[in-house]
């Protein structure tokens, strides 16, 4: 059962120097599917032309909350260029496969009153385009949740590196959200979202990587990268005692459900 990585920035210049041995390595353990979120409008481009050299690959189109402060047109006129692009890329190879990521962030100095109208045109744009939504939320659970109520979003999507109790992880998958699992979990520190993640359903859950960022416990400081996602599933194994080919099939499967690949 091939593994999918399903959130992780391989179009950063961190990978630029050996992108291709990071993913001849990943293709032997297994790591077969990634999707690369969007963060900015002059990445979309750049993103996408990546996207398409490589089977397996696929691209999302968003703008992520730490590039809001970058942004060069207003928030009213987002969805209608996200609409645009994504129409643009389905014309072609079609490897879009979401909106995002996008969402909200309370450990950044870009204020919550300014992502949020950024956030909410994203809301639109996925609801319009019946495409899945990849959110990055830091802090801003009831924030989210409380938006995600008011709206109908026909595909849900994923709470991107989800961190939090079981009560909030339940919340999510009701409003039709799975849970991005990541190097979150390989920290016994984080007993509250171990425990959450132990206990959700499998079908819940997706696995990911969000490397460069999120390295693993005993990795800190250093590069994280998507040939360390069975270490993500190992862990998840552990916790919820079955084995990590039975995460891998199920994982996987909600990841080609959800995505659509
Ligand atoms: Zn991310």
């Amino acid at each position: 059962m091939p593994l999918i990585d399903s959130h992780c920035h391989f179009d950063f210049d961190a990978f630029a120097a050996d992108r291709q041995q990071v993913w001849a390595r990943c293709e032997v353990l297994g790591v077969q599917g990634m999707v690369i979120p969007g963060v900015s409008i002059p990445q979309w481009r750049h993103l996408f032309a990546l996207v398409n050299t490589q089977t397996g690959w696929y691209g999302a189109v968003g703008v992520h909350p730490w590039w809001v402060k970058d942004l060069a047109i207003v928030p009213e006129r987002l969805a209608s260029a996200i609409v645009e692009r994504v129409g643009r890329e389905r014309s072609g190879a079609n490897r879009c496969v979401a909106v995002g990521e996008c969402g909200l962030d309370a450990n950044i100095e870009t204020p919550l009153a300014e992502q949020l109208p950024v956030f909410k045109a994203q809301i639109e744009a996925a609801a319009a385009l019946k495409l899945p939504l990849i959110i990055h939320c830091v802090r801003a659970h009831n924030e989210i949740i409380r938006l995600l109520k008011q709206c109908y979003l026909p595909c849900g999507g994923v709470i991107h590196a989800f961190s939090g109790s079981r009560e909030i992880a339940e919340e999510y998958w009701k409003l039709g959200f799975y849970l991005g699992v990541g190097g979150t979990i390989t920290y016994p520190r984080a007993a509250k979202t171990r425990a959450a993640l132990a206990a959700m359903p499998l079908e819940s859950l997706l696995l990911e990587s969000d490397a460069p960022d999120m390295p693993h416990a005993g990795r800190q400081g250093q590069r994280n990268s998507p040939e360390y996602l069975p270490a993500v599933a190992d862990t998840l194994a552990d916790l919820r005692g079955i084995t990590s080919a039975a995460v891998i099939a199920q994982t996987g499967n909600n990841a080609r459900a959800l995505f659509g690949i």
